[in-house]
């Protein structure tokens, strides 16, 4: 396929979308497959879109080797329903072990209260969230009916780069990650997780779908008051069909499976040549910010996102002449997010080696006239 010469585009989410993938949404839009209607017009039960819904997920399980006894379901409501959606289904009214590791997990604990007698059992509070007490120092309750934390925090650039082993711990609770902004971008252990969920549109498409993976004996669990289309079992139990599921989110983030299946980087393909690049491509940023006198990124090395990379100028009254600057030469939504100030970039999967390379290209020329 042509490339089409658009800018870099570094938005935390919504996010770029590969440009492939696109171009295949572009040319099915009003013919899928020569059936004569456009994604968004079939219905769900329907056999082109079951045939869209069962590709999607069997790729997805191939990709990130989910073993069969968890359910992939695709919601709505994005991460953020979760956030009660969990606690209703998995904490019978009992104790959620809480990390809070930036402003997500801390949304989720705040949240899980509703639901939940919510344990903050460790927080990155005290050094702004730029690190996290080591999984041996964490004040587990012994009695949570689940532990949850944010794999990748979106806004502080906090990226876990394993999970904690729980049992190693003397915890015999499962794991509940968000992973929202890091999906797909590298493996998961799934010895070590019980759930995954996450929004699609950082790393797998457009908003609108959440991707849910969850281990099938924690099914049937619910509260009572729980609502049936956000019941995990019921929805588990109807193929993500209990109503209408997003449709279109869902074709989209297929394309983007398969995307990732064709991704070849040397003797690698789909999630290890994707991580390989992302690897890449976050030692170049991060090489770059740390050896700048004009830029800093305060993160402690071992919790460093490679995927969200906040950096602020020592000058910060030159934030908007830098934006103004990034926009000029195609660089777009590097603006950080409003809590921690300063730029973000976002370089998720569909993000290309060059389009960072730009972007160091252009620091270092702003840096030069800086100085
Ligand atoms: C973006 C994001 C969310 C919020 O997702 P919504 O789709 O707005 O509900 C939650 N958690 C993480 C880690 C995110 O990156």
């Amino acid at each position: 396929m042509t490339t089409l010469n658009r800018p870099f585009n570094f938005s935390a989410g919504p996010a770029a979308i590969p440009e492939e993938v696109l171009q295949q949404a572009a040319a099915d839009m009003l013919n899928w497959q020569g059936c004569g209607m456009g994604v968004m017009e079939m219905s769900h039960r329907g056999k082109e879109f079951i045939s869209i819904y069962e590709q999607a997920e069997s790729d997805l399980r191939e990709l990130l080797a989910i073993p069969p006894q968890f359910k992939i379901l695709f919601m709505q409501g994005g991460a953020i329903a979760m956030n009660a959606i969990l606690p209703m289904n998995l904490a019978r009214g009992g104790v959620v072990d809480c990390i809070v590791s930036g402003g997500w997990s801390q949304k989720s604990y705040q949240e899980a209260g509703k639901y939940a007698s919510a344990h903050l059992a460790a927080s990155g509070k005290e050094s702004n969230f730029t690190t996290l007490p080591a999984a041996q120092d964490w004040q587990l309750s012994g009695k949570a009916a689940y532990v949850h934390l944010c794999s990748n925090e979106t806004i502080h650039g906090v990226e876990f780069q394993a999970l904690p082993d729980l049992q190693s711990l003397g915890c015999d609770a499962p794991l509940v990650i968000d992973f929202s902004s890091h999906v797909a971008s590298r493996p998961v252990d799934w010895s070590r997780v019980a759930v995954a969920y996450g929004g699609a549109q950082k790393n797998i498409g457009p908003a609108g779908v959440t991707l849910v993976v969850v281990r099938e004996d924690l099914l049937g669990q619910a509260l009572p008051i729980t609502p049936s289309a956000f019941d995990l079992k019921t929805v588990a139990d109807n193929q993500s069909m209990f109503n209408t599921p997003p449709t279109w989110g869902i074709y989209m983030a297929g394309l983007t499976f398969q995307w990732l299946k064709r991704q070849r980087e040397g003797d690698l393909s789909g999630i290890a040549a994707i991580e390989a690049r992302n690897i890449a491509k976050a030692q170049l940023l991060y090489d770059y910010i740390d050896g700048s006198q004009l830029y800093l990124n305060k993160v402690d090395k071992a919790w460093r996102s490679r995927m969200n990379i906040p950096f602020l100028l020592r000058d910060d009254s030159r934030n908007d002449a830098f934006l103004a600057g990034a926009k000029e030469r195609g660089l777009l939504q590097l603006k950080g997010h409003k809590s921690v100030g300063g730029m973000r970039a976002s370089i998720y999967n569909a993000m290309p080696i060059e389009g960072v390379r730009a972007l160091i290209a252009y620091m270092q020329d702003f840096e030069r006239h800086s100085a």
